[in-house]
């Protein structure tokens, strides 16, 4: 007999049917227990007489998160007993055989709760029996649906889906790089991309167009709040566009997929606002405002488009540093400033932010394809040539080879899923987090490595380096 789904049993009324699961209650009345079975698809009463079982005494034993396969007979329920909130709360099952497939220790938690109240160290160490819940796998399940939602949108719209490398080299986007020591070139390391951005770029060179990615981003920060060392982005690009073209598409795309996968969500507004950065500060004091008219509604989002942002800002040394993004282009209007050198504090960029319920989801820009007026960009920031050369010669060299303007956004794809999962922690909706501290509690890592491998890289570790 093939194994049924247990979404699948209400047409199955009166017959006899296979099901694999595991125990989420029992309730043993002596002669009679029940179960809830538990499957991907829902949970089911089942009704079991032990002694009418050929291995009844071993089935007495069965405790929660056993794993079983069951045979039994689909009933309905009578009507007094029928639990209407429940998708199979018409019917039950009566086991006529049940295998045991695997015994289970007592979980190291309760998983019928929300479980916020139990410690991150526990949750995450037991991440998989933590996933076991139904609100972690709501959020799981739905993140699929957002990913698939997003992919099959850009698809339709002529969008490619292009991966780009795990293993590079440093790409400016403001935070440390994770590295690796490369084996066969002792005493070199691979940078995890902290964004596809130069990639991405790239593909626009080679002729591509319309590019987006679900990648991962590696960003080396210490602890701060609700961040995670490794992330992923919604990140898109596309050629011969302005910023209405990529504000426009992005817009659109979110309010689909909020109308179609979640109706129970309201948008505030639509179109969403747009404030500039300045606007944003004065009104606002910040640039990811939160706008919502009534905080206390989970199903209210007020997004909101925070453009024209300063281009530079002062670093505590006093140098130029880009606010977002070195490969932003300025505002048409500032490129005189931008090659004259002029007026640097007051360059504002083509680049755009979305905020969503005071969050910042996503930011891109239009970029400077201009391989002179990006040399500025760098001069300004007080690179001399050389340094240029090295770490962005192969942009500008690929710039002289024919780009077409381009330019993208990237979204935090966590923080959109936490909000509209009215989580407060991306570490909720993303299968295998770390620690605030970078930690996985499963896995044990980071972790040490053999002096064996260590020789191989080339590394001697300093004790007490800290
Ligand atoms: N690479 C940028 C980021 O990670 C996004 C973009 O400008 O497309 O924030």
């Amino acid at each position: 007999m093939e194994r049924i789904l247990i979404k699948d049993l209400n047409e199955k009324v009166g017959e006899t049917v296979l099901l694999n699961g595991w125990v989420d209650v029992r309730r043993d009345h002596g002669k009679l227990i029940f179960i809830d079975l538990r499957d991907m698809s829902g949970k089911l009463q089942v009704v079991i007489i032990p002694k009418a079982l050929e291995n009844g005494e071993a089935i007495k034993a069965i405790r929660s998160e056993w794993v079983l396969e069951i045979e039994g007979e689909v009933k309905k329920r009578p009507e007094s007993m029928v639990n209407a909130e429940d998708p199979q709360g018409a019917i039950e099952v009566e086991a006529k055989k049940i295998n045991i497939l695997n015994e289970a220790n007592t979980p190291p938690f309760d998983i019928s709760a929300d479980g916020y109240e139990v410690g991150d160290d526990v949750r995450l160490k037991y991440r998989y029996v933590d996933l076991r819940r139904a609100r972690l796998n709501k959020n799981i399940v739905n993140r699929h649906k957002v990913i698939k939602f997003i992919r099959d949108y850009l698809d339709e719209r002529g969008f490619l889906e292009i991966e780009t490398p795990i293993l590079t080299k440093s790409t400016p986007e403001g935070a440390r790089d994770y590295v690796v020591p490369s084996r066969l070139h002792n005493g070199k390391f691979y940078a995890l991309p902290q964004s596809p951005q130069q990639y991405k770029q790239l593909l626009m060179a080679s002729g591509f167009e319309k590019y987006f990615q679900i990648a991962r981003c590696f960003r080396d920060e210490d602890t701060r709040g609700d961040r995670q060392p490794e992330f992923t982005q919604l990140d898109l690009e596309m050629s011969f566009v302005k910023e209405e073209d990529v504000i426009a598409l992005n817009e659109a795309l979110l309010i689909n997929l909020i109308q179609t996968l979640m109706p129970e969500k309201k948008i505030q507004q639509i179109p969403f606002l747009r404030v500039t950065y300045k606007e944003a500060m004065e009104k606002y004091g910040t640039d990811r405002p939160d706008l919502r008219e009534n905080k206390d509604d989970k199903n209210l989002l007020a997004f909101c488009w925070v453009i024209d942002f300063p281009f530079f800002e002062k670093t505590d040394e006093g140098k130029w540093t880009f606010t977002h993004n070195p490969f932003s282009a300025p505002k048409p209007e500032h490129m005189e400033k931008l090659m004259a050198k002029d007026d640097i504090a007051n360059i504002l960029a083509a680049q755009y932010d979305i905020a969503l319920n005071g969050f910042e989801i996503g930011g891109g820009s239009i970029r400077n394809h201009k391989p002179e007026a990006l040399k500025k960009v760098f001069e300004i920031m007080g690179f001399n040539e050389e340094s240029i050369t090295n770490n962005f010669g192969h942009m500008l060299e690929a710039f002289s080879y024919g780009i077409p303007p381009h330019g993208g956004i990237a979204w935090g794809l966590d923080r959109l899923v936490s909000i509209l999962q009215n989580e407060p922690n991306i570490r909720e909706v993303i299968a295998f987090p770390k620690t605030g501290d970078g930690r996985d509690f499963m896995m044990e890592a980071p972790s040490e490595i053999s002096s064996a491998q260590l020789k191989e890289l080339g590394i001697e570790i300093k004790k007490n380096s800290k």
